[in-house]
């Protein structure tokens, strides 16, 4: 075929797409989203199946089903939650739609004799069969039946899923019409198997026909998706070695260790490191002591004691006059370790500086002529540290706390910030990534092939294992009264609303009637709420009042997951966690369990629970080992799991599954080679692709 190319849809900004203004631009870039082809490069998450309406007496518990009927009923029940429940009928059967988050206003409009049209997941409820918050639509509006598989996208604030389906069909149009999606791959470096071309698999996933089948979809093994899956590992590969060459070219300062500062700071410690810690600190001090930048990425499970091996190697840059750095991924978690590496290092006379986005003002310009002169000798903030306006005396060491939340590689891209004061730029930091996913060793071997790694595999000595059970959220009464008890004890307890859907404002609105319910059960109880729609200063102060005991119960949504330190805190429910994957439970569950208090973690389950449901939380009562977790997670994970990598915390991928894609993921390897050598002008733009925002933050 021999269409002349059409323009690339790399180039054409969203805001050319009808309908997008400043503001949705903006939300869209919050996604990565700047161009049509970041858009078609959104990829679902998972699939509906909306083509068809079932007939109500042929709904079973389990199924997602589309129904239509008759409102014969609208009536709030006051059990031991209020809620709204409505009954639908068609000629073959009735069925309950159950509401427990209403307003007045959609109350009204759910009249007897109305017609709707409903969509969600079957429940078997008290008389039959329910669907808890259905979406639905009156009939009246004519909502047609789709003619194809509907596709869940990874949403974000204020960005509803029919918002970016709509924008999705625009960009599919203008690929139909002789856009193009420029191939990166040249035709024989593709897998065989696999023949399908870019742009066909890109419509295939966004769009698939109604005899799609879905299985293959939802495991993500259709021809379509690999295709892209394939593309995307390389991507990703290629980011990795870029980064490794790139470190490769420049200098860094050599600082052996002294032993000068280190050795004081391990006698003042009231512990002694584990084999594992000092294996790793092994591992990091060779590095520092060459004259190339170290690069190296640190595993280590939830509480295996990272923050310390941080210190000591911030410390050994110090004692070689040299400036570190810790960045951590939010203000709460900053703080923390400027906390903690204050009282561990101003007794050694090491000048610990903090710069945050919160820190203005004189304030600010104190803390940035500190960092400039050499004075500050450790800086701990968060990634404003990266701006422009900070300049350090001398870089030597870079240490990134990742922890779970993001994907971990393309952090490693080297910072510009090592120019020593001569203004010399060919030296660069040595660079430490710590992380606490879970990774199964013999994955990140692969995934991370061109990297160092070094993993904390033992947990300190002494801890009481969390005890976890799985309870019926018929129970729920018995919970409340064990919070009551732990309360009267002394202890506090984390309550921990998980995500409804996609939606992060249902999400808040879920943890807002939580909390008002458990006020009112617990009304001598002081009762915190935070969520991920509050504002940064008011999250930090509600969390610093709960460190402080200011509040017994913390009400959160998932937004406490990423290391919040509180050692009171000894116990932790989590409501639906069926909903989460278990390496986002366990880091959940990584909150309690830091004090000298038996901690306990109840996971209050929705029933019906599904067998494979069931068998996942008995993989968090019986382990407290997050690789194991982690591996059993990968295991388990099949047919109608409506997992994405993004809810199992591993990396963050589109579309690839390292465990799924490990054939694919060993055929990246000569393909990577051959394309540097080969395309070299390619790998830019296809990294560009699939990483985009993320390899520039990366770079920020
Ligand atoms: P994480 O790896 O999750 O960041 P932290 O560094 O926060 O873990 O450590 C968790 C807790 O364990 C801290 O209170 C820390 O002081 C303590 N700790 C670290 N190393 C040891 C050790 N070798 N022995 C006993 N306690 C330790
Ligand atoms: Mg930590």
């Amino acid at each position: 075929m021999s269409r002349t190319p059409g323009p690339g849809l790399a180039d054409q900004p969203v805001s050319s797409l009808k309908g997008v203004g400043p503001g949705l631009r903006d939300r869209l870039a919050k996604l990565g989203i700047a161009s049509v082809q970041d858009l078609l490069f959104h990829l679902p998450l998972r699939y509906q199946d909306r083509t068809r309406i079932t007939p109500i007496g042929r709904v079973r518990p389990g199924q997602d089903v589309m129904v239509e009927g008759e409102l014969l009923s609208a009536e709030v029940e006051f059990g031991r939650r209020r809620s709204l429940l409505c009954r639908l009928r068609d000629d073959s059967g009735m069925i309950g739609l159950r509401f427990y988050y209403f307003s007045a206003a959609q109350r009204k409009r759910l009249q007897p004799g109305t017609r709707l049209r409903c969509y969600g997941e079957v429940r078997p409820g008290k008389t039959g069969p329910e669907i808890y918050h259905p979406e639905y639509r009156d009939t009246a509006e004519q909502p047609p039946v789709e003619d194809h598989l509907t596709p869940i996208y990874p949403a974000t604030e204020g960005l509803q899923q029919t918002r970016l389906r709509a924008l999705m069909e625009q960009a599919l149009e203008r690929l139909d019409s002789g856009n193009t999606l420029q191939e990166w791959l040249p035709e024989l470096f593709r897998p065989p198997g696999l023949p399908v071309s870019l742009a066909e698999a890109v419509q295939y996933v966004h769009r698939p026909p109604v005899d799609a089948r879905i299985e293959l979809l939802e495991l993500g093994e259709h021809p379509s998706q690999q295709r892209l899956a394939f593309e995307e590992l390389l991507a990703h590969r290629l980011s990795m070695r870029r980064i490794r060459e790139q470190a490769r070219q420049f200098s860094a300062p050599a600082l052996p260790a002294t032993g000068t500062l280190t050795r004081q700071l391990l006698n003042s410690l009231p512990f002694p490191l584990t084999g594992a810690q000092q294996r790793v600190l092994r591992d990091i001090s060779t590095d520092l002591s060459e004259p190339v930048p170290g690069l190296r990425l640190l595993q280590g499970d939830v509480g295996s004691g990272k923050t310390v091996v941080a210190a000591l190697a911030a410390l050994q840059a110090a004692e070689n006059d040299h400036q570190a750095v810790i960045m951590a991924p939010t203000e709460l978690l900053a703080e923390q370790h400027f906390i903690t590496f204050s009282e561990w290092l101003a007794p050694l006379g090491i000048h610990v500086g903090w710069l945050s986005g919160r820190v203005k003002g004189r304030r600010r310009d104190e803390q940035l002529a500190l960092i400039s002169s050499g004075t500050a000798r450790v800086v701990v903030g968060t990634h404003a540290l990266f701006q422009d306006e900070v300049h350090f005396h001398r870089l030597g060491l870079v240490i990134i706390d990742e922890q779970h939340r993001f994907g971990v590689h393309q952090r490693l891209a080297l910072r510009e910030k090592g120019a020593g004061p001569d203004g010399s730029s060919k030296t660069l930091p040595h660079q430490l990534v710590m992380t606490a996913t879970p990774i199964p060793r013999t994955l990140a071997m692969s995934a991370y092939a061109d990297l160092e790694v070094s993993v904390i595999d033992e947990l300190p000595p002494g801890r009481t294992p969390v005890n976890t059970v799985v309870i019926s959220s018929d129970r729920r009464d018995q919970v409340i009264e064990r919070i009551r008890e732990a309360c009267r004890n002394g202890s506090q307890v984390y309550w921990v609303c998980t995500l409804i859907e996609e939606s992060e404002a249902l999400q808040c609105q879920a943890a807002e009637a939580t909390a008002a319910l458990l006020a009112e059960q617990l009304p001598e109880l002081r009762i915190g709420l935070v969520h991920g729609r509050m504002k940064a200063a008011d999250k930090t102060s509600v969390m610093d009042h709960f460190k402080q005991g200011a509040f017994q119960l913390l009400v959160a949504t998932t937004v406490i997951e990423v290391g919040v330190d509180v050692p009171n805190a000894s116990v932790m429910i989590i409501e639906n966690p069926e909903r989460l994957g278990l390496a986002q439970l366990h880091q959940l569950r990584g909150r309690v369990g830091r004090g000298s208090r038996a901690s306990h973690c109840l996971l209050l389950y929705q029933t019906p629970l599904s067998r494979a449901g069931r068998e996942r939380l008995m993989i968090m009562r019986d382990s407290n080992d997050g690789f194991h977790i982690a591996e059993q997670d990968l295991r388990l994970r099949g047919p109608g799991q409506v997992l994405g990598t993004r809810q199992t915390g591993l990396m963050d991928f589109r579309v690839a599954d390292l465990q799924r894609d490990q054939a694919l993921l060993s055929l990246t390897l000569p393909v990577a080679d051959r394309l540097l050598k080969e395309y070299p002008e390619h790998v830019t733009p296809l990294i560009q692709r699939w990483l985009g925002e993320r390899e520039l933050y990366g770079n920020v």
